[in-house]
Order: structure tokens, then sequence, then C-alpha cells
């Protein structure tokens, strides 16, 4: 993908997210111990990780889908470690799942259900939809079905619902995956365009190539544990994560 179409400039004084400490078992078995991780407003983090190293567990702690072990989740500095999801969400964070999670009804009508739920007012709800779709190319496909969409249209639909409730923090479980590398393109494209929501945005893989060339840092996930985390090359350079995960990779 082309390089240096970013405009937007975060400040680094200020994270909108903390992860601090985070410690996660189920059934009596550790999937992340005391994991720590910070998000500025308006940057773009990368998580990346083997399948099954807990990236998608790590999210459900954020968005209150799991109660952690140990730990805090900070938003705008404020702890919501105890809060319930439908709280979470409302104060800002979003999430967007891995599947293909999308109501059997248009288009339009998947993100007009969502409008309905977070905006007063008819006409407001209406012009946000409008305009997201507008946005993210999906005019075309309003009367369509949503489960009938490709990969591409989906992850473009399901990215539109999420900004409805105009997030802080947006997470996105896998939004790369199982596309065609012109989609892939193209998704990226539409993930930084996200930035200029001012949002500060967690994109999760197990592939970092694709990543690694939308993001301002990443944190590798591995053993549980962060291994480690910085700029692509500076991660890339890591032997520990050279190791266990990327091999002989090169950027
Ligand atoms: P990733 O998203 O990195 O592929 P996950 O967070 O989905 O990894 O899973 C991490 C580990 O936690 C896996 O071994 C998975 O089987 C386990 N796991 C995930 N969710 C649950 C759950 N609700 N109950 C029990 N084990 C789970
Ligand atoms: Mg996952």
């Amino acid at each position: 993908m082309k390089k240096g179409f970013r405009i937007i400039k975060f400040k680094k004084n200020k994270p909108i997210l903390q992860v601090k400490g985070v410690s996660k078992s189920f059934d009596g078995r550790p999937i992340l111990k005391k994991i720590s991780m910070d998000l500025f407003p308006s940057e773009i983090i990368g998580l990346v990780g083997p399948n099954g190293s807990g990236k998608s567990t790590l999210y459900g702690t954020i968005i209150g889908r799991y109660k952690v072990d140990a730990g805090n989740i900070l938003l705008n500095q404020k702890d919501i470690t105890q809060k319930p999801i439908h709280e979470r969400a409302k104060l800002g964070i979003a999430y967007l799942s891995q599947y293909r999670s999308v109501f059997n009804m248009s288009v339009f009508d998947n993100l007009l259900g969502i409008a309905q739920i977070v905006i007063k007012g008819a006409e407001k709800q209406h012009s946000i939809v409008e305009k997201l779709m507008t946005e993210f190319n999906l005019q075309h496909l309003r009367n369509i079905n949503a489960n009938l969409l490709s990969g591409g249209e989906i992850r473009r639909l399901q990215i539109c619902r999420t900004l409805i409730n105009n997030p802080k923090v947006i997470l996105l479980d896998e939004p790369l995956a199982a596309l065609d590398p012109i989609v892939v393109q193209e998704i990226q494209k539409f993930i930084l365009k996200l930035q200029s929501f001012g949002c500060g945005i967690i994109i999760s893989d197990h592939q970092v190539q694709n990543l690694f060339e939308i993001v301002d840092r990443a944190y590798v996930i591995g053993e549980q544990s962060i291994i480690a985390e910085g700029k692509p090359k500076e991660i890339l350079k890591s032997t520990k994560a050279r190791e266990l995960y990327f091999g002989s990779f090169d950027s």
C-alpha cells in the first residue's frame, strides 16, 4: 500500500485507553498475564499474536465481556474495570467482531437499527446513516440483505456500525483476515480514514505484513504476555518476537 497519506498527528500525553496489568484465566488456565498497553487519541495500534494467543480475550476484557482476574482498564483516565459492557459501549468503546456478525436485514436497516438505539430523533438517525453509507461506499448496497455481502463489504458495514455511537476507542478484531489482497488495501484505507474521526484504534491480526503498513505502534502477544512493543521496525528487530513468532520475516 502507498505510504505517506497519514495526515493526523497525535499527542502522546494523555492516553485515551490504558490496560494496566490485566490478567485473565479461563477455568484455571491462564490466558493473559499482566498485560499493559496504552492507546492515544488518533493512534493506530497493532495487536499481533498467533491464533489462540489471547487477542480476542484481551478485547473481551476491554469491552467488558469478561471480568478480569487482576488489573485495571482506564478510559480517558477513568477506571472502568467494574463497568458492565453496555455502559462501556455508551462511554465510547466500540468492538468489531472477527466474525460476520450482522443482522439478517438490509444494509440500511442494519445501520438504522443501531442508530435508533443510540441517537435521538428520526431525522438525525437517518442523516448519520446516509452520511456513513456514503463515506464507506455502501450506498449502492443499501437494500441488499447484509448476509449476502462480500467479505470486504461486510467489514465496511461493520465499521459503519461501530461509528454510529461516536466511539473514542475502536477495537477491530482481525479486520484484514480472509480478504483478497485488493480488498485488504481498500479496508486499510478505510481504517486510516477512521483516524480522521479522532478515535484511537487497536487492530489485531495474526499476520504482520498488512497490519504493519497502517499501524503507528504494535504489541506482540505470546506466552500470555506482551513480548515486544514499539514501532513496526523496532519490533521486527526484537530477538524474542523473532524467536517466538516472526521467524525470519523481513519488512
Ligand atoms: P486469539 O483471538 O488470539 O486467537 P482467543 O483470545 O480467542 O485467541 O483465545 C485464547 C485462548 O483462550 C484459547 O486457547 C481459547 O480456546 C481460550 N478461550 C477463549 N475464550 C474462552 C472462553 N470463553 N472460555 C474458555 N476458554 C476460552
Ligand atoms: Mg481472535
